[in-house]
């Protein structure tokens, strides 16, 4: 198995020619490095090879290696939130991350607004869409991401960046790429509508060139930088 900066080098590797081929420019896509289930030393790891964005599931165990991290002076680091979230972790989540991107119901958006301290920068968030309807996964139904944004707009604390989907893997790259361009054309609607957003948060370790081809500005990826997870 290769290095964690083998591994990073390889992924941004992978992200620069999927850009090139669908016309992009490579720094108009983010990666967010996932780290649930990886410690804090191989985090610093990471952070050592010149990754600063790290993606978390669970908040507990995040809150944990965030602290860890932030004892042994590595950073500064950028946390994201890309778990599903129930209400009695917003307290935790609010106050240690810079964004949330599985925002999907109305309760856990104003739970956000009202657990984010005052002086610090609003929580920048996306709202979760399910684009394959499986009754299972959490995300809201294609169509009512509206409706959220028009409440998240209205809460102080937080700061709408745009939408995030983890589609049902697929062995058609026709269906992969239809189901991203399903959610960036939900962001084109509420770009349409007067939103301001700069995020289509799609495409993990075995999907992201799809994702990048149908426009995705931040991809988030764990297996191919840190190896399967052994859950
Ligand atoms: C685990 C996870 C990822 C990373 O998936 P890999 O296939 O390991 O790259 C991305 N997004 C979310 C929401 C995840 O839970």
């Amino acid at each position: 198995m290769a290095s964690i900066p083998e591994n990073l080098q390889a992924v941004r590797e992978r992200i620069r020619r999927a850009a090139e081929a669908a016309g992009r420019p490579a720094g108009s896509i983010s990666l967010l490095a996932v780290t649930k289930g990886v410690n804090a030393a191989r985090i610093a790891e990471a952070v050592a090879a010149g990754q600063s964005a790290f993606g978390e599931n669970f908040a507990q165990e995040a809150v944990e290696k965030i602290t860890e991290l932030e004892r042994s002076g590595t950073g500064p680091l950028a946390w994201h939130f890309i778990g599903p979230l129930q209400g009695n972790k917003t307290g935790l989540v609010a106050p240690r991350f810079d964004w949330v991107h599985s925002v999907d119901r109305e309760r856990i958006a104003r739970r956000l607004a009202a657990a984010r301290p005052e002086g610090m920068k609003p929580l920048q968030v996306c709202i979760q869409v399910n684009v394959s309807g499986e009754a299972s996964k959490s995300g809201v139904r294609p169509g009512e991401e509206e409706h959220l944004a028009e409440i998240i707009a209205q809460l102080p604390r937080l700061e709408l960046r745009g939408l995030m989907t983890i589609p049902e893997p697929s062995p058609d790259a026709r269906v992969r790429r239809r189901r991203f361009a399903l959610l960036r054309e939900r962001l084109e609607a509420l770009t349409a509508r007067g939103y301001r957003l700069d995020t289509l948060s799609m495409g993990m370790s075995d999907d992201l060139e799809d994702a990048i081809a149908e426009g995705a500005t931040l991809v988030r990826v764990g297996t191919a930088i840190f190896g399967p997870r052994r859950t």
